[in-house]
């Protein structure tokens, strides 16, 4: 794990890269932005956490970090010890924790606290789309005051440069960044359900309304259909082993819901 603070004293606010090895984005974002010369406000720690898995091109090297919280600094698990030391650095801090997908190209934020804390931070990060993901347990953002930010499509240029400029964007609209930044009302979805089984390909659009009865999955002669209609929600043909994706229902502006 490389933690690196910059500024003096103790960060309220943290960056965190790399939960998944096989998304390098957040890697990028946060070398960039230590290797220019922007100076900050106040102390951020930046953390690329599973760095073995990230060398090794390899989503985590023992467990998914990301369902291994709170962690076991005894543990044989290399990703249960990193998550026990990841909480330890995170410990007080306001996180962004930055991710790639299978499901979507364009950036959107995912909070499993319902806070006005986790509100403020995912209207920070600039994106159009912020999805409560409380419904499933585990997560890092389950377990401290952050925003989670799906950067892109994995391993793509496209999906570090949206890293890199929600960082600045994160940065500067937290005050902690002398840059310009645009503050968003991201539209809210919650997750309602998941949708369980491998090898089905995908055939709906994430965000976009399935309605009843429509055909959005099929595995060789077997089709899924929507019992109600819904918003898909990290859904992909190969994002998964076990499963196709969440089920949603939109919200509304996140400014205007409750919390
Ligand atoms: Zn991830």
């Amino acid at each position: 794990m490389r933690v690196v603070q910059r500024g003096e004293g103790e960060s309220a606010y943290a960056v965190v890269a790399c939960l998944h090895g096989d998304e390098p984005c957040g890697a990028v974002a946060i070398e960039r932005f230590l290797a220019s010369d922007a100076s900050l406000a106040e102390p951020v720690t930046f953390v690329i956490a599973n760095e073995r898995a990230l060398d090794a091109g390899v989503r985590f090297v023992d467990e998914d970090l990301n369902r291994a919280f709170p962690g076991d600094s005894e543990s044989d698990s290399h990703e249960s010890r990193l998550a026990a030391r990841l909480l330890t650095e995170l410990d007080g801090t306001r996180v962004l924790d930055l991710h790639s997908t299978r499901s979507f190209a364009d950036p959107f934020a995912l909070v499993q606290r319902r806070s006005a804390v986790t509100a403020a931070l995912a209207a920070t990060t600039g994106v159009s789309r912020v999805v409560d993901i409380s419904a499933v347990p585990g997560g890092l953002v389950g377990h401290v005051d952050g925003v989670a930010v799906e950067c892109g499509y994995k391993g793509t240029e496209a999906a570090a440069e949206n890293a890199t400029r929600i960082l600045r964007t994160f940065l500067a609209a937290n005050g902690l960044l002398d840059a310009p930044f645009q503050r968003s009302d991201p539209t809210l979805f919650e997750v309602t359900g998941v949708v369980e089984g491998a090898g089905f390909e995908f055939c709906g659009r994430n965000f976009e309304r399935v309605t009843a009865g429509e055909v959005f999955a099929r595995r060789d002669d077997e089709v899924e259909r929507a019992a109600e209609p819904f918003y898909p929600v990290l859904m992909s043909t190969d994002g998964y082993d076990e499963i196709v994706g969440f089920q949603s229902r939109r919200v509304g502006p996140l400014s205007q819901a409750e919390w």
